[in-house]
């Protein structure tokens, strides 16, 4: 029987499997009863768990039946978002305050359901390790991927090539969007200290007015994208945070500015952090305030290799209405990047249908589209068991 055949005969349990993650969203780190949920359900299909890595991360390893020594990764994320569902319908967050805004318990469960069906069909060679990641929207070192991977994931559960998908709202269900290369960007975080003595807000000439001088470190900042990077080398710059002052007459002694660089290339990556870093020197020359800078790399580009690139087309274009080879690249980070970092792998997108009336990432009113079901885990279930004769 076709995989997705066999798959679309379960569509309603993974629905349910979805409906009952969605009711019960975990933050990051903190997915215990989702982890519990995950663990059970793999070992109801007689398949190998091990819990605990990466904190609430689960993994689960399946041997085929076929001769061969691969083994593919697949890889879903679990956590949800702290963001105070706005939906009424029947599965909607019982979790005050925290919701699947991102889709991760579609991901979730489209990954059981692969790992359900290849369990039963055993059609394939060498193994197969699903990987449930923990705190993906916390991301950067501290998150799931990369500590998953510090507390030896890729020792315990060597993998040849992994694979991992992101719902895009705005793209049409049956639709999948694959390219080689970097598909999604680098994320690194600055915070910039300007500090002063502060002083009466009339008598500005008795000291430094670190107000001002935030004011032009912000517009000095757009200068590194506009004219410090190839413009065909996409960068984005952006002061995300700035606090300062609390009275209408203090010019306050500090003010703190926070911001994200996403990037492609390693070049506009280091260039922009030394932007940064010569932007404030001189400003803070030229102003007289004392100013510090802090950054930190957190994400690395996600890159997906040719050939694992290549193999996800081939897979997706047995399932998905149309295949997208060439979509725009996103500055959206993905920490799924951390595990692409040594791997040949690739990372795909599945849509969604359409993205109005709320059904965006991260808004209260987002909801997982339960008709991509069965394309994502026919999807997973083909790369495993690889081009069909
Ligand atoms: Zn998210
Ligand atoms: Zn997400």
């Amino acid at each position: 029987m076709p995989i997705s055949n066999r798959i679309a005969e379960f569509r309603d349990d993974m629905i349910r499997w979805r409906h009952h993650l969605h009711a019960n969203p975990e933050l990051s780190y903190q997915e215990h009863e989702t982890a519990g949920f995950v663990a059970e359900t793999l070992r109801a299909n007689g398949i190998e768990v091990t819990e605990g890595i990466g904190g609430t991360g689960v993994i689960g390893v399946l041997h085929g039946s076929r001769e061969g020594a691969r083994s593919i990764g697949l890889r879903a994320d679990m956590d949800a978002l702290a963001i105070e569902e706005r939906n009424d319908f029947a599965h909607r967050s019982k979790n005050k305050g925290v919701m699947h805004a991102c889709g991760h318990d579609g991901h979730t469960a489209m990954l059981l359901g692969a790992a359900r069906y290849l369990s039963e069909t055993r059609n394939f060679a060498g193994q197969v390790v699903f990987i449930f990641q923990p705190a993906e929207e916390m991301g950067g070192t501290d998150g799931g991927a990369a500590r998953m991977i510090r507390e030896g994931l890729f020792e315990k559960f060597p993998c040849d090539e992994l694979y991992g998908l992101h719902n895009w709202p705005g793209m049409d269900i049956g639709t999948f969007a694959v390219k080689a290369g970097p598909m999604m960007a680098s994320g690194d975080s600055f915070e910039i200290t300007i500090s002063s003595t502060g002083m009466h807000a009339a008598q500005p000439h008795k000291g430094v007015d670190v107000i001002l001088t935030a004011g032009h470190i912000i517009v000095a900042l757009q200068q590194i994208s506009a004219r410090n990077i190839d413009p065909l080398d996409a960068i984005v710059v952006s002061a995300t945070q700035v606090h300062g002052g609390d009275a209408y007459n203090v010019l306050p002694n500090t003010v703190t500015i926070r911001g994200t660089v996403r990037a492609f290339s390693p070049t506009a990556r280091k260039s922009a952090e030394m932007g940064v870093r010569r932007v404030v020197e001189g400003i803070s020359l030229a102003t007289g305030a004392q100013c510090d800078v802090s950054y930190l790399q957190q994400y690395p580009t996600l890159i997906n290799a040719d050939g694992a690139a290549r193999s996800a087309e081939l897979a997706a274009s047995s399932v998905f209405n149309r295949v997208e080879t060439n979509p725009s690249q996103t500055m959206i980070v993905e920490d799924f990047a951390f595990m692409l970092e040594n791997h040949p792998g690739c990372y795909g997108w599945i849509g969604n249908g359409p993205d109005d009336n709320g059904r965006i990432l991260h808004s209260a009113w987002y909801d997982f589209n339960d008709d991509a079901f069965f394309y994502g885990a026919s999807f997973f279930a083909g790369l495993v068991e690889g081009p069909r004769s």
